[in-house]
């Protein structure tokens, strides 16, 4: 009889089911990974919540494990490498695909690992999986670790996108664990970090990530304090990492001349904020938007966590036996946490 191997499946709101699916060895370009560890992102928070409604769905593309077996056309990858999963397929037909932008494919996230189930399929115990899809970690990063070279590489894309120069006065608005990365990506570009939250505990954090300036948003008004920071001039870039449209309004507000704006967050609902046009005619402001990484971002977050460059150790908050999954959710979904990663 065929071997087999476990996958949770997302079946409904809040349910979820295991099932068995026979494992095969890989051909060709294929690898088959050993999964270690998968993150709960928002995407799998908001289906497990019943926010986006879209089962069957195997979720987790937040994954790393070890290359249990390589197709014969592999080459960049051999059994006992440690690697993380990019997820986000692309077409590379498209028009975005051709031009650099495969972050923007027209057919992104249709992956489907587990014959007849659609998702990324992370919290399985096996994925078998295209070598192009994979990126070899540093054989001393925890796996733990490796989980969040997603995350963080759309945080590179973020930062790539905003241009800081040496220097440059940068706010990150939010300190949840996009934040918290784009506070140490921010630093490692040298700019000075002003990092605006309500919750103390998380300005903690955002110290311990390399944060320069703290700013309570209850206890102070954040666009007046950014003026007096800056010789009345604003910030030079503004990351919107947390989802209130009022966030979004004040991270224009706190843009001076020539200054970078990048919505970080997805909305939902998407209510739509007043802008005064005139301002970023004016003062030629950037506004710009940020998802997802390109294959360029993903490989730098593999490097910037292989070589320790990036702590993550602060941003996990719970490591959860696979078995316990249902109880990884419902402490994922609970904003206090950073994130919860499952273990196979
Ligand atoms: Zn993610
Ligand atoms: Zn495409």
């Amino acid at each position: 009889m065929d071997k087999t191997y476990k996958v949770a499946i997302i079946s409904n709101e809040k349910k979820i089911e295991i099932a068995a699916k026979s494992l095969k060895q890989p051909e060709g370009s294929q690898v088959l990974v050993k999964v270690d560890s998968c993150a709960i992102c928002t995407l799998e928070q908001r289906i497990f919540n019943g926010i986006m409604k879209r089962y069957p769905f195997a979720g987790g593309h937040e994954a790393s494990g070890t290359v249990e077996a390589v197709g014969c056309n592999v080459k960049s990858l051999k059994v006992g490498d440690k690697v993380a999963t990019r997820m986000l397929t692309s077409c590379g037909e498209c028009y975005y695909c051709r031009s650099g932008h495969e972050n923007q494919c027209v057919i992104s996230f249709k992956a489907e690992v587990h014959e007849g189930i659609s998702g990324p399929g992370g919290f399985a115990e096996y994925m078998l999986l295209d070598a192009k899809a994979l990126y070899k970690m540093a054989d001393d990063l925890e796996l733990t670790y490796a989980a969040l070279t997603e995350p963080l590489a759309c945080c590179v894309h973020s930062i790539n996108n905003a241009n800081i120069e040496l220097g440059n006065d940068v706010v990150v608005i939010g300190v949840g664990i996009m934040g918290a990365f784009h506070i140490q990506l921010a630093k490692l570009r040298g700019a000075r970090v002003i990092a605006c939250e309500v919750d103390e505990e998380r300005l903690i954090i955002a110290k311990k990530m390399g944060a320069d300036i703290l700013i309570n948003s209850k206890e102070a008004d954040p666009i007046q304090k950014i003026r007096e920071l800056t010789e009345g001039r604003g910030a030079d870039v503004v990351f919107c990492t947390a989802a209130l449209p009022q966030l979004a309004a004040d991270s224009v507000q706190m843009t001076g001349k020539v200054g970078r704006v990048v919505m970080y967050s997805s909305f939902h609902p998407d209510n739509p904020i007043e802008l005064n046009v005139n301002k970023v005619h004016s003062n030629e402001m950037n506004i710009t938007g940020a998802v997802n990484a390109n294959t360029r971002d993903f490989l730098t977050a593999a490097k910037l966590l292989s070589q320790k460059m990036i702590d993550p150790s602060l941003l996990v908050s719970e490591v959860v036996p696979f078995g316990k999954l249902e109880y990884a959710f419902q402490r994922a979904i609970d904003p206090k946490t950073y994130r919860i990663i499952v273990k196979m």
